[in-house]
């Protein structure tokens, strides 16, 4: 596909090639503090886009005060991917038109073409639409419309601090070049790998996978099948042992009073949305067999789902009851409570255990 953007091309090529030119130099005069500099500034770069950029900016999972949204947005100059405006405007098109041709990084024109190509070919003008409530945000607007020149000056201002510790050709080697090759890299695999390399947990129609490894480089996003199915969590990563730092930052910050209005979807709600999507996959690719063990197989289906839908709805309008309830009816709601989790998971393995028996019969792809 043909360039257009000659400019980020330019500069993309150029640090790539500079970073090779200045390595034998940056070796000759290495230091360890120049390592402790690019792991303390890619850390921050890697926060301000997957914390700030990513789950507040463009997916709103979360509110911020103005203290926190500036942080996110000077930090976010160490990553140089553009302004958040945009940036959350080719993501939020990414979301919703995910591996069709109108996806700024559809994975269906290429590995490479996800990965870096697209930066050099799209060129789509901002669509006001799209972002009305980051047109309406002051700092937004100030990071867009100054952002050469906060780029320039972050940048100058960490380099310069790290001469005072270091050789400045390690300064400018690991406080500029290596990092920012790092955090490039690191965000381009969610576009590119996290399409490719890994399970889909969640939403098995979609490109998108989820990847532990990837998830350690890229502080949790790499749970991306999760993530695209459920885009309004503030957490990629949802099982406790699931490496996503992100979610522990939002979290901390909520804790400190500087982020507030954490969304996230329970796992009941979760399982409930997996089990009717589940359904309707399974039927549909069923559906066509007229054998005795599908229609069989089509009615466990349906009524396993319709039972779980029943009990899950049943359970959360038990919660809600909890909230206002006297002292003695919350004792026995809540003895309720526990005795309708316990069903609920004994339903969700049946329904596992179904699901991977249609699948298998059928030779489609394991849901779970
Ligand atoms: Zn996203
Ligand atoms: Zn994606």
């Amino acid at each position: 596909m043909r360039i257009k953007n000659w400019g980020i091309f330019a500069f993309i090529a150029g640090y790539h090639v500079l970073l090779l030119a200045l390595l034998p130099a940056y070796i000759s005069v290495f230091s360890w503090e120049s390592l402790v500099l690019f792991g303390i500034t890619w850390a921050i770069s890697v926060f301000s886009i997957t914390a700030g950029y990513h789950r507040l900016f463009s997916h709103n999972t979360y509110k911020a005060k103005p203290v926190y949204e500036w942080a996110c947005l000077i930090s976010s100059s160490l990553a140089i991917e553009a302004s958040a405006l945009q940036w959350s405007h080719d993501h939020r098109i990414h979301h919703s038109h995910v591996d069709t041709d109108k996806d700024p990084y559809s994975i269906k024109k290429g590995f490479w073409y996800a990965h870096i190509w697209w930066m050099f070919t799209y060129n789509d003008p901002i669509d006001e639409r799209l972002v009305k409530d980051l047109l309406k945000n002051p700092r937004v607007m100030f990071q867009h419309n100054h952002y050469g020149l906060m780029t320039i000056a972050v940048n100058l201002l960490v380099v310069g601090i790290g001469c005072f510790f270091m050789h400045p050709i390690a300064a400018l080697f690991a406080g500029f070049f290596m990092r920012l090759f790092a955090i490039h890299h690191c965000t381009w695999f969610i576009n590119s790998l996290c399409h490719v390399w890994g399970a889909r947990t969640y939403a098995k129609e979609l490109s998108a996978v989820d990847n532990a490894i990837l998830a350690f480089f890229t502080f949790g996003e790499g749970y991306h099948n999760y993530h695209h199915t459920m885009a309004n969590d503030y957490r990629n990563g949802v099982r406790w042992y699931h490496f996503d730092p992100t979610k522990w930052l939002i979290w901390s910050a909520s804790k400190l009073g500087l982020v507030s209005d954490l969304r996230w979807v329970s796992d009941v709600k979760l399982r409930q949305i997996l089990v009717k999507k589940d359904k309707n996959l399974l039927l549909e690719r069923i559906c066509q067999e007229i054998d005795e063990t599908s229609k069989e197989l089509q009615n466990k289906l349906v009524s396993l789902s319709d039972n779980f839908e029943e009990k899950a709805s049943a359970l959360m309008a038990k919660v809600r009851e909890l909230k206002n309830a006297t002292e003695e009816r919350r004792k026995l709601l809540e003895i309720e409570i526990r005795q309708h989790k316990m069903e609920l998971h004994a339903m969700w393995k049946s329904w596992i255990k179904l699901t991977e028996l249609t699948s298998a019969r059928y030779e489609l792809e394991h849901a779970h």
